[in-house]
């Protein structure tokens, strides 16, 4: 392989992961950072100058922004960093969880022979879920588990993993006021070391920026849908019991 062709397919590489769009809505922070290191790498290895390195990186910036943009536009989905509690639509006791996309159902657990139940992943018409030792499947839409027998749950986000560590989902209102107004900060100065800081729990928290007034400074007093709050509950079942009953 000669230098050019060594060169195409390193390129190739690097905007094959700038188009992977799951990639990018799944974890932004990461598919910049990693888009990053590709062309910090073909700079060392001299495949590209530096002016190709900061045009490249710029791309990897807007494709960024827009992703985040895009997530807070369309904010309802399946994340595998999260763990979710799996609970039937119209109420009753929990299923059970799914955690890093493994299902572990609640009437199975501590059995050795099966440490789990499930499995989430994608295939090309989207995401579902498989059961390990039953033919049962199930498809994953939006936050909403449909099963093959027709059963329907909701995807309850309890938890995600942050740079190795497992937080709660954020439940007070005062902590998600704060990360609306750095996150709207960062945004418009387009700060990336503090977005990447706050949006994960920013993004997993029990609340959405309000969907009438946006948070719109001079709306936001007046609106109804958010009594002034400027931002709203995410739809979510009332309540639940975690045990189910024997
Ligand atoms: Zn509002």
């Amino acid at each position: 392989m000669n230098f050019e062709q060594a060169k195409a397919l390193r390129l190739k590489h690097w905007r094959d992961t700038l188009d992977d769009h799951d990639f990018r809505m799944q974890s932004p922070e990461r598919h910049r950072s990693t888009l990053h290191e590709i062309s910090a790498r073909l700079v060392e290895e001299g495949l590209i100058d530096q002016l190709d390195q900061f045009d490249m990186d710029e791309m990897a910036n807007a494709a960024y922004w827009l992703a985040v943009e895009e997530l807070q536009a369309c904010p309802i989905l399946y994340r595998p960093s999260y763990g979710y509690d799996v609970v039937p639509k119209g109420g009753g006791p929990r299923f059970g969880k799914v955690f890093h996309s493994i299902l572990t159902l609640d009437n199975n657990r501590g059995s050795k022979l099966q440490p789990y139940d499930g499995k989430v992943c994608r295939d090309g018409t989207g995401l579902m879920l498989k059961f390990s030792y039953a033919n049962t499947t199930g498809r994953i839409d939006g936050l909403t588990l449909t099963l093959d027998d027709g059963r329907q749950f909701d995807l309850v986000a309890t938890e995600r993993m942050v740079e190795g560590v497992v937080y709660p989902v954020t439940q007070d209102p005062d902590v998600y006021r704060w990360m609306l107004d750095v996150v709207q900060v960062a945004m418009e100065n387009k700060h990336f070391s503090i977005m990447e800081k706050v949006r994960p729990f920013f993004e997993m928290a029990k609340f959405l920026p309000c969907s009438a007034c946006q948070d719109h400074f001079g709306k936001r007093d007046d609106c109804a849908a958010c009594g002034g709050l400027g931002f709203t509950p995410k739809p979510e079942p009332p309540s639940y019991t975690l045990k189910p009953e024997e």
